[in-house]
């Protein structure tokens, strides 16, 4: 038998017991003659006690020889420890091994860094010995999560007669806004299949084909600049439905991350989770995503300045501008030097500068103090809920006043509300418009994607008001992070087509691209539905951790490298004369 047991299990029930363990030696000490040392596997770490009586000469000279993360096998004894060193911090800390034989498996060079500096080493080196990374460090236990809660997400919905299906990964194009990986064909010369953005057209045939209920967890591939925390490559929970409207797709999704979040982490979650239209997010929020921990709504208080002598005010509302801002209660974290900070970024941000009044109890601070009538005293009063509080606005013209008040409530949120730790506030987002302008190419592009479908009501829109039009789409939004969204899908060609036609897709191409699925829409496509949910984010989030990259075995770096692997690489000339592929090295402009 390689093990008996293994290196977290054993205390002082199995004192007197003979066990054998196996695992990277942590930490090799010698203690006066006395050779300790741990021994370390997935599952925790047990103290190894080796005395040179109890070993042949050279059998002990070689047990003085090993180095950490050595791999090691010990057959011994377990012992109590002597009160004074238990360790009670660790789950083995009342025992010890006395080997009478430790034998070594494999030898290791010393680690290329230390792991518990992990933080400070350059992303290359750490991607580069990523097995190093995951053997010492909670990689390990993220990657377990993960793996328990896809688990119960697959329990849940094959219980709710799911079909998990594997759509394919050579395919054609699924736009889903970014740029698609190409693979070239070597049987159809000069042709590449995409891989897929998402499975979105397959589930949406599964539904054709009377599927009913398809999920997948599918890998989706989106070549777009790396900027902010993504991947390359990356996992979703990929459900879509038929016969169906919103709420049961909400319901659905609802009952499934409260099923699988207690199952793997034990955290209660409340269902069903508020909802918020795009429009009210925005002007509440300032983004479509927010982060209910953060108790900061934006009001507009134009009226209360209606009448106001403050000129600088009165002539922003003259000229149609607004006064925003929002109430910090409990103001008193707030300094006058914060104050001042806030000012000049607003400034600095291309505003006009911070307008603030502090009320603490009768007492008034304010710049404009002289100017404001008590009954604007009065009013603004009403918005606030503690003794000690302070107003900051913004007056100018909306959607900037918007942009700036996220700059300030951002400074707000990292000066005051720095405890986020373990709330987990969900939101879905609704309404969302149909269709955005986008002014570089001059046309209108889907704001989800091309097969959601517009509200019954708006389908007159096409031609008067595209940017009218709203969506049947949500998205759900967990503490200020989009985690996944989905729609009711168009279900028939003639909308499908108007939707094409509206993003300037001309109808050729449309056919070219999109055919199989137009086709597939006169053969009594069901109304359908569904959703996709990031799954390397969600984890993130319910871990704790600040990247997904903490929850991806072998992630890339940001500019989609794989330091590991060296992918992406050079190819044998061979591979790619049959691909017909001819590499122009001269540099790309
Ligand atoms: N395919 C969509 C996405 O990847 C999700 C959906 O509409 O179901 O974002």
């Amino acid at each position: 038998m390689m093990r008996t047991h293994r290196c977290g299990e054993l205390n002082r029930k199995y004192a007197g017991k003979k066990v054998i363990l196996c695992g990277w030696v942590n930490s090799i000490r010698d203690h006066g003659g006395v050779i300790f040392f741990d021994i370390r596997d997935r599952y925790g770490i047990t103290q190894i006690v080796c005395s040179p009586e109890n070993f042949k000469e050279d059998e002990f000279s070689r047990i003085k020889s090993i180095r950490d993360e050595w791999v090691v096998r010990v057959e011994g004894t377990v012992r109590e420890r002597p009160i004074d060193t238990i360790n009670p911090k660790t789950p083995t800390g009342e025992i010890e091994v006395v080997p009478e034989k430790v034998e070594i498996i494999n030898t290791s060079l010393p680690l290329p860094f230390e792991i518990s500096e992990i933080e400070k080493i350059e992303e290359t080196l750490k991607l580069k010995y990523r097995y190093l990374h995951i053997r010492k460090s909670r990689l390990t236990e993220n990657l377990n999560k993960r793996a328990l809660f896809t688990y119960r997400i697959r329990e849940f919905l094959i219980s709710e007669d799911f079909i998990e299906v594997e759509t394919p990964i050579l395919t054609k194009s699924t736009p889903e806004g970014a740029r698609d990986f190409i693979v070239p064909s070597r049987l159809n010369p000069g042709k590449f299949y995409a891989l897929p953005q998402s499975p979105q057209i397959f589930k949406q045939l599964l539904m054709v084909g009377g599927l009913d209920r398809y999920f997948q967890v599918a890998r989706c591939f989106r070549d777009e600049d790396l900027r902010a925390d993504r991947q390359p490559e990356f996992t979703q929970i990929d459900i879509e439905l038929s016969f169906i409207n919103e709420d049961d797709i909400i319901s659905l999704t609802e009952r499934m991350l409260k099923y699988a979040i207690e199952k793997t982490f034990n955290i209660q979650i409340e269902i069903p989770f508020p909802h918020i239209s795009y429009d009210e997010a925005i002007s509440k929020y300032g983004v479509d995503t927010p982060d209910l921990r953060i108790p900061i709504e934006y009001i507009d208080i134009t009226s209360i300045f209606q009448q106001t002598e403050i000129k600088i005010l009165r002539d922003i509302i003259e000229k149609g501008g607004i006064i925003k801002g929002f109430v910090i209660n409990k103001g008193e974290k707030i300094s006058l030097k914060d104050i001042e900070n806030i000012d000049r970024i607003v400034r600095e941000t291309g505003g006009s500068g911070l307008g603030w009044i502090r009320l603490k109890g009768d007492d008034i601070q304010s710049p404009f103090k002289k100017f404001l009538f008590p009954e604007t005293i009065q009013k603004i009063k009403t918005l606030i809920s503690s003794e000690n509080s302070i107003v900051l606005f913004l007056a100018g013209e909306q959607k900037k006043i918007t942009g700036l008040l996220n700059v300030i409530k951002k400074y707000v949120i990292e000066k005051i509300f720095t405890d986020r730790t373990n709330v987990f506030k969900f939101i879905w987002v609704t309404n969302f418009p149909l269709f955005e302008y986008n002014p570089e190419e001059k046309r209108f592009q889907a704001v989800h994607h091309p097969f959601t479908s517009p509200r019954e009501e708006d389908i007159s829109k096409f031609k008067t008001d595209p940017g009218g039009m709203r969506s049947r789409a949500y998205d759900i939004v967990l503490n200020g992070i989009e985690i996944g969204g989905g729609s009711i899908r168009i279900n028939k060609k003639e909308i499908q087509e108007e939707v094409f036609k509206t993003i300037g897709l001309k109808q050729e191409d449309a056919q070219e691209r999109f055919g199989f699925l137009l086709r597939a829409l006169e053969y009594g496509a069901p109304p359908h539905g569904g959703i996709a949910l990031g799954l390397d984010r969600l984890i993130m989030l319910l871990v704790g951790e600040e990247s997904i990259r903490e929850t991806i075995a072998f992630p890339k770096t940001q500019k989609g490298t794989c330091p590991l692997t060296d992918a992406p690489s050079d190819v044998e000339q061979q591979l790619l004369k049959e691909n017909r592929i001819k590499v122009d090295t001269e540099k790309l402009k």
